[in-house]
């Protein structure tokens, strides 16, 4: 059932099992899992069923670190989230990806990619995507018709993406819902903090806000927050009545390691001097079994271990080189590999190679509260997104490695605008507008906000599903992972929620 929240009472209460509060790309799986069970759920959404200026800037806020998007504008509010503009781009985490590395400061999940596995496949048809298969990337290129690069395999490797449509959970997921019997979407609902008993270890009920109309509370056994990656953040800190610091927040992690992932586009130039290599399986996307699928390039598990590396990984686009007759063939010989061939400037003859890159997990980087306020009188806040100077030498070794990569195959020659350069950043580098890791998952509350069940430590009812559980993120995309979780989340409510 679909409920305009602007046609309740002032101070209307509503009794529920379970409390969601957002209706994105995480809140609408946990309501389709829950859907015809005999928990009764209410799911909480800012928005209504499409944009709105003035509810939208209600996300509005400050980066205070490494400058990065506008926080109003890099995830969306109202039905369906950010689910409205995303992509579609879609890779589970490597079982590699869940372990401790010891040379990755507080990396280490505390679950395993067994236990997500099965909510992995699951996540596809509700992504749009085909068959649950990421492994056999060779068989459909033969499938296609199409060449994969022949890759040093104990250097960079061929994966496989899925492309989802992309799926639009607002317009696609209402119908289902508007008919459900057992859960509920209120939409305008601004929950502005969760009331918690004295000793702020039990959530009793969600306070709402309709703009311009009546304030209502939510009472339920369980509550989720589900409303991204930077807003559960600002729900648990403004949720300060009965802790001073927010719930959960008693170790003074709620916010911290706030991270993103660390974009270079482009970061290289290749100059094709050959024409027999077929790219079109690295470009677009290809229908294949139920769906549509594209090959990208990422460091083998070997190098990655043996150069104490984050993970990364490269997209390859057909476009004209952008940096014309400075690029001499840097990285050409380096591995002695290619000749020198004059530039071939035309398109089609050329790939511009875009990187993403796992960052670091660093506890000084944070969301937290500002001391502005928005037009509902809740305080905005404040994202420090930081990057290191091992994350910089990460960066420039990952890019490396693909021009000699190149250069090895033959293919062409690479330009980098970092060549030379190894003190700076790039100046094509930006985050990923995946808001991630400010309420990490742990073995321990002194090194997590949430356990290995999605639930605040100090919180008996209380879980928080999205990307910032996330420990590490390893270079792919979030949102198939962040959907599996809140799938894995709803079947331990059902069992959990008498
Ligand atoms: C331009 C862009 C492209 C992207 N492309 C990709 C991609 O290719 N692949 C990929 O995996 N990811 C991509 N992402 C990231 C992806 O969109 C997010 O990972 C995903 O939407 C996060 O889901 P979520 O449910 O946590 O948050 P959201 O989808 O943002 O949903 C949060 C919901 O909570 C509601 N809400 C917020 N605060 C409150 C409150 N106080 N009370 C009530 N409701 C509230 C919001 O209105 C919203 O509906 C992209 C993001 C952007 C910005």
């Amino acid at each position: 059932m679909l409920i305009d929240a602007k046609e309740l009472e002032n101070g209307h209460v509503v009794e529920a099992d379970i409390c969601i509060v957002g209706a994105g790309a995480a809140g609408i799986p946990m309501g389709l899992a829950l859907n015809g069970s005999n928990k009764k759920v209410v799911i909480l959404e800012s928005g209504g069923l499409g944009y709105d200026k003035r509810t939208q800037s209600l996300y509005d806020g400050f980066n205070v670190g490494r400058e990065t998007y506008p926080l109003g504008r890099n995830r969306l509010r109202y039905f369906g989230g950010t689910t409205g503009h995303w992509a579609g781009h879609c890779r589970p985490f490597d079982a590699f990806d869940f372990s401790k590395r010891d040379w990755i400061p507080h990396s280490g999940w505390p679950i395993t990619i067994d236990e997500l596995e099965p909510y992995l496949e699951q996540t596809q048809p509700i992504l749009g995507l085909g068959k649950y298969d990421y492994d056999s990337l060779p068989e459909y290129a033969e499938q296609l018709g199409l060449d994969l690069l022949p890759l040093q395999s104990d250097r960079l490797i061929n994966v496989m993406k899925h492309q989802s449509p992309p799926t639009r959970f607002g317009p696609v997921y209402q119908p289902v819902l508007e008919k459900s019997e057992n859960v509920s979407v209120y939409l305008h609902s601004n929950v502005l903090e969760l009331s918690a008993n004295e000793s702020a270890s039990h959530v009793t009920s969600a306070e709402v806000a309709v703009i311009d109309g009546p304030r209502y509370k939510v009472k339920a056994k369980k509550f989720v927050l589900a409303t991204g990656g930077l807003e559960n953040v600002r729900l648990l800190l403004l949720s300060n009545k009965s802790a001073s610091n927010g719930l959960g927040n008693s170790h003074n992690l709620v916010g911290r390691y706030y991270t993103d992932h660390i974009l270079v586009r482009p970061a290289l130039d290749i100059s094709l001097t050959r024409s027999d290599q077929n790219f079109g399986m690295y470009f677009g996307s290809h229908e294949i079994n139920g769906g549509r699928v594209f090959a990208i390039l990422t460091a083998s598990e070997a190098l990655t271990r043996r150069e104490e590396l984050t993970r990364f990984r490269f997209h390859l686009y057909n476009t004209s080189p952008k940096y014309g007759n400075a690029i001499g063939g840097i990285f050409s010989g380096v591995d002695g590999a290619v000749e020198a061939a004059p530039l071939n400037r035309e398109r089609g003859n050329s790939l511009s190679v875009h990187m993403a890159m796992e960052p670091i997990p660093n506890p000084d980087a944070f969301v937290r509260l500002s001391d502005k306020r928005d037009f509902l009188g809740q305080q905005k806040i404040e994202v420090n997104w930081q990057v290191s100077d091992d994350e910089k030498a990460n960066v420039h070794r990952a890019i490396e490695i693909c021009a000699l990569e190149f250069a090895r195959m033959g293919y062409g020659r690479a330009y980098a605008p970092t060549m030379g350069k190894r003190d700076e950043w790039p100046g094509t580098f930006t985050s990923g507008k995946h808001h991630c890791g400010a309420t990490r998952m742990s073995d321990s509350p002194k090194t997590g906000v949430v356990d290995r069940n999605c639930r605040v430590f100090d919180v008996d009812n209380l879980y928080i599903t999205g990307s910032s559980v996330f420990p590490t993120i390893s270079h792919t995309n979030p949102t198939l992972n962040l959907i599996a979780l809140a799938l894995r989340l709803a079947d331990h409510l059902k069992e959990k929620t008498a």
